[in-house]
């Protein structure tokens, strides 16, 4: 019987680690059936986006039942508009992107989408509407075209070149002797941190969805590979609803709100200017980024 469970558990681990990461859903479907935790309801409709607004409605919730750690958190993110959430480490930020994603449930409270209970749609039309590029993208082993290309059924080959370029990944690929087919992953070709984001991006704009999700999709980055990977995302998130989770400020002081999380709350909410002039919490974290900078730019030089 020991023998049997097993596999199981060790889907189990497969399937938190993969949902702590927040590893495109596609990707765990790949590794696992449909999650336990969260279920379609019963003739649940397929999310209709017309207006890729974001909302959450007085949202709490907890991983475990003594510790809540979101509570009755509400804002709303108007259709095309970007919007970056800050904060301290453990605040709660990717709880937020969770959610989102529909990978748990909120306790009470709710999270729309064009007004749309995302509890109430189908997970496969919500997921759909959002493409996410997490921290350290996954890639499977397969060629780096299926990589690019499996965010959409039946990509062809101009889609995923078109996105290739976009992405700034054509001219490596391009370079490579077996191209599009290259095998990459464990068994294949190694790409580096910022090659593996910028396929992740590639896969994205394949998939071509209303509202984007970066969860410091740059934060393991270089500072020059993150330059490069930053214009490309402002390029992609220009006509769409985007949420960026950022940990280096400097990479979102032109969103056109910023949310501050603290312990779960939302501290303080605003653009860049009358944040810092607000001289709160965001003031003291760029100040205090600001001061790093230069030291490092000291000591460098
Ligand atoms: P952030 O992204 O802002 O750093 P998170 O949203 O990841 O923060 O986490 C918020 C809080 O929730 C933290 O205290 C963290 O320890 C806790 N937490 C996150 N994931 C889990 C989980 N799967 N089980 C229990 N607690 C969790
Ligand atoms: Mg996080």
């Amino acid at each position: 019987l020991t023998q049997l469970f097993r596999p199981l558990d060790l889907l189990g681990v497969v399937y938190r680690t993969v949902r702590q990461g927040l590893i495109d859903m596609a990707a765990m479907f790949e590794l696992i059936d449909t999650p336990a935790e969260v279920e379609d309801a019963p003739g649940a409709p397929a999310l209709i986006v017309r207006r890729p607004s974001v909302a959450f409605e007085n949202v709490v919730f907890g991983y475990e039942l003594d510790r809540t750690i979101l509570h009755g958190l509400s804002f709303e993110v108007p259709a095309g508009a970007q919007v970056a959430i800050v904060g301290p480490s453990g605040a709660g930020k990717s709880t937020i992107a969770r959610l989102l994603f529909r990978f748990y449930d909120p306790w009470s409270g709710r999270v729309t989408i064009d007004g749309q209970d995302i509890a109430r749609v189908t997970q496969a039309s919500l997921r759909a509407a959002i493409g996410i590029v997490p921290q350290d993208s996954v890639l499977f082993n397969d060629t780096i075209g299926y990589n690019i290309g499996y965010g959409r059924d039946r990509a062809t080959r101009e889609e995923i070149v078109a996105a290739a370029r976009d992405a700034a990944i054509w001219s490596f690929i391009d370079r490579l002797p077996d191209g599009l087919e290259t095998e990459v992953g464990e068994r294949g070709l190694k790409l580096s941190g910022g090659e593996k984001q910028r396929v992740a991006i590639a896969r994205t704009l394949v998939k071509d969805p209303p509202i984007l999700l970066l969860d410091e999709a740059t934060s393991a980055l270089d500072s020059r590979t993150e330059q490069d990977i930053l214009a490309t995302l402002h390029r992609v998130s220009a006509n769409r609803t985007s949420i960026s989770i950022a940990h280096r400020l400097s990479t979102i002081a032109d969103a056109d709100e910023i949310l501050v999380m603290d312990q779960g709350r939302l501290a303080e909410r605003g653009s860049h200017a009358a944040l810092l002039r607000a001289d709160g919490l965001y003031a003291e974290m760029w100040r205090r980024q600001q001061a790093a900078r230069s030291r490092d730019a000291l000591s460098s030089g």
